[in-house]
């Protein structure tokens, strides 16, 4: 069962679900799954990304069903629906990383893989543990303005500044194959960037995309990866407040969405086992800019896992 079809419907009307898919509950299987993950209790400056799945989904509305960069459609290729939202306690940290990771270990068991739609990026953490379990230690490709991996924020040790830290600790990922993509910005202090090399990161800068192209830094990443499943996390943040504006954290001098979407694309082939996009605050967003980048990352997300 695929997508409303825009001929038929008007892209405008019809159901409200991602790309106005079917839910998961209007098939019998499915291989792909798109989760609402509507939590951002762990954010340290703009709130708001609890907001960020519906606004997504509305700004999926335009999206087509064929990608022809990839000449694939994803949708026909493999059975991709909505899962709705987690139920993730606004009050409580560590109650919502357990429901997230519940929730997704559930949804991974049926034999699917799974984007998940932030959120902010403490949901990186549940989403890396549901993955573990199903696909054993991953190939973590994280774009972000941010390292994401300090070691507390006022004492608390899950926050959307965390994440990557816990699931080093946790031996989620492949620490000599995990990467991050388009760090930029302020730090704290030099330790920052060295505390994050002991994690054993390698981090592509958006000095080096700017020098070595997004191919070129697809294929580093390709190179670093090699064989190991992925799971790709993309903190919207990546993209420049230009092409991002909605976000908790925006830095200036980021990835244009057309590098950011070359990247993606030229991991075509590589074994994409989870992926998340996070960080949309969809109340600083103008025009759905950065709903609509969001949700054509999404959609690349999902036709890479049918390449
Ligand atoms: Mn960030
Ligand atoms: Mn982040």
């Amino acid at each position: 069962m695929g997508p409303a079809d825009g001929r038929e419907v008007p892209r405008f009307a019809g159901p409200m679900t991602f790309a106005r898919l079917p839910r998961a509950d209007q098939v019998p299987r499915f291989d792909v799954a798109v989760l609402g993950v509507p939590f951002d209790s762990g954010t340290s400056y703009r709130p708001g990304a609890r907001f960020g799945p519906a606004h997504v989904r509305q700004s999926s509305r335009l999206l087509r069903p064929y990608h022809p960069a990839l000449q694939v459609s994803p949708f026909a290729a493999q059975q991709v629906v909505d899962a709705g939202d987690v139920t993730a306690n606004p009050f409580d940290i560590a109650e919502a990383i357990g429901q997230i990771e519940q929730a997704a270990s559930a949804l991974l068991a049926g034999g699917g893989r799974i984007v998940a739609v932030g959120g902010d990026h403490t949901i990186a953490l549940p989403m890396l543990r549901a993955a573990h379990k199903r696909f054993g230690p991953v190939a973590l490709v994280h774009f972000d303005a941010h390292l994401d991996t300090w070691d507390t924020y006022f004492g608390a040790p899950y926050t959307h500044g965390t994440p990557f830290r816990r699931a080093a600790e946790e031996k989620l990922f492949l620490p000599r194959q995990s990467v991050h993509v388009g760090i930029r910005g302020p730090l704290y202090a030099p330790a920052d960037l060295t505390g994050d090399a002991d994690l054993g990161f390698s981090v592509l800068s958006c000095g080096d995309v700017a020098e070595t192209g997004p191919v070129g830094t697809a294929a580093h990443i390709v190179e670093l990866t090699a064989g190991a499943p992925l799971y790709v996390s993309v903190d919207i943040d990546v993209l420049d407040p230009a092409h991002a504006p909605a976000t908790g954290t925006p830095e200036a001098g980021g990835l244009t969405s057309r590098e950011l979407l070359t990247i993606l694309r030229a991991l075509s082939g590589q074994q994409l086992a989870c992926a998340d996009v996070v960080e949309v605050a969809p109340a600083y967003d103008h025009a759905e800019i950065t709903g609509i980048a969001a949700a054509h990352i999404i959609y690349d997300l999902i036709t890479l896992m049918a390449t």
